[in-house]
């Protein structure tokens, strides 16, 4: 396969965006090589500037769940746009979108639209620190929040341990009000909790991790986190930018059946256009100005174009069946990639929520980052460009999940469990 052009464009990119990109992880620093530059998307292919084609796992990190340039979406959007793309006034697609949201999960009883999900998180913090007066956040290591300076931490290995910065430029004074703790640790959980519950404002939590490959939650841990924050009146909030309308329709909530105070979505709910929420009790979210006192505010938030991709996407996922549908084209991947694995001798570790997945190329079992870690980066690698050659489009990292659309056929998983076979022997 060629990637000629896609080599010379990113030398000129590399002369105008820091690493050539505009996201870390499209710089494909975790695979080595080239990143691949996209033209189009149709369905579930991807087609790159030098003609490949690529059956595509990625689907945009998320939002893609209709597969790309879904015909009614197109449609929706090409309407919107004659109408101007931006008023800065209310509009009734924004109360469209938020009663599509609401009636989808109804922990959310009043919501408010921004742009992406790192503004979302951002913003629930705020409110949950002004709803409880306290200042503390609890997060657990290998979750992502977007790129929140309190939220940038990782932590040392087991037990609880009090934040140290991932990123230059974020004070060790922000991420001190950072506790971070291991996922699908109860104990550890609720003995942090019991010493500093005066101080803490919120647990925030990927329900089902996403960021770390994919990592599900014990049932009893998600349930702990529920109990121990009603008990001491912490905010549990629910960062389901992944998660929400990917699990199923109502989100990991509705899959786990726990119900958050706050949740933060993003990704599907902007079907392909930057959107994010946050929403949740009516009383929690009129904290938020100009009904209260916590400021936060949007020039583009709600913008038109946006919603109208929102609506049109969770319109089509509302419809029966749209999600046994998806189920189905996941257990035949899930199946199909265990089957040739186990054929082909590769020790991995295959999870999946929805259909979110991750094969880890590891004998551990996945339970949180430090089993995450023990996988074999060198292998995922190899088994990367191998599945590139071949025309399928993972993740460039073994910590991302991967996605399937409601545009991928059965032939595309059959070929995607082919190509997986071949790069497997490989290794
Ligand atoms: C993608 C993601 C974010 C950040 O969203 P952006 O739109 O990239 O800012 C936050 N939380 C989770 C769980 C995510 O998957």
């Amino acid at each position: 396969m060629k990637l000629k052009k896609s080599k010379r464009f990113y030398k000129k990119a590399l002369s105008l965006m820091p690493a050539g990109v505009n996201s870390p992880v499209r710089a494909f620093k975790a695979v080595g090589g080239n990143p691949i530059f996209i033209s189009k998307g149709k369905g579930s292919k991807i087609y790159d500037i030098d003609g490949n084609k690529y059956i595509d796992y990625v689907l945009s990190w998320g939002p893609l769940i209709l597969g790309h340039a879904h015909p009614s979406v197109v449609k929706a959007l090409k309407k919107a746009v004659e109408r101007g793309t931006s008023y800065g006034a209310p509009t009734l697609l924004e109360i469209e979108l938020s009663e599509l949201i609401k009636k989808a999960i109804p922990s959310i009883q009043k919501i408010r639209m921004v742009n992406s999900g790192t503004e979302a998180t951002m913003s629930a913090i705020r409110v949950a620190r002004g709803f409880t007066k306290r200042n503390k956040v609890v997060k657990f290591e290998g979750c992502y929040h977007g790129h929140v300076d309190g939220l940038l931490v990782s932590a040392g290995s087991g037990g609880a341990t009090f934040g140290i910065p991932d990123s230059l430029g974020v004070p060790q004074s922000y991420v001190a009000e950072t506790i971070v703790l291991p996922f699908n640790d109860s104990e550890t959980f609720k003995k942090t909790l019991k010493e500093h519950y005066k101080d803490i404002a919120c647990v925030i939590v990927e329900p089902v991790v996403g960021n770390m490959g994919c990592i599900l939650p014990k049932e009893e841990f998600l349930k702990a986190l529920r109990e121990e924050t009603e008990k001491y009146g912490i905010l549990l909030i629910f960062d389901e930018v992944m998660t929400g309308f990917r699990l199923c329709f109502g989100g990991a909530q509705d899959y786990y059946g726990i119900k958050p105070d706050i949740t933060c979505l993003g990704k599907v709910i902007g079907g392909g256009l930057p959107v994010g929420a946050y929403g949740g009790k009516a009383e929690i979210m009129s904290m938020v100005a100009p009904e209260g006192g916590v400021y936060q505010a949007g020039t583009l938030s709600g913008n038109p174009i946006a919603m109208t991709a929102g609506i049109e996407t969770l319109r089509i996922l509302s419809k029966p069946g749209i999600y046994k549908k998806l189920e189905e084209r996941m257990v035949q991947l899930e199946e199909g990639l265990k089957d040739v694995a186990k054929r082909a001798r590769a020790k991995v570790q295959f999870y999946r929520a929805g259909t979110m997945f991750c094969t880890y190329f590891t004998e551990t079992e996945v339970i949180n980052a430090k089993t995450a870690r023990s996988s074999d980066t060198e292998k995922f690698k190899k088994f990367f460009w191998q599945m590139i050659k071949r025309g399928v489009y993972i993740a460039p990292s073994q910590f991302e999940a991967g996605f399937i659309s409601l545009a991928h056929s059965e032939k595309d998983i059959e070929k995607t469990i082919k190509a997986a076979f071949e790069a497997f022997k490989t290794l």
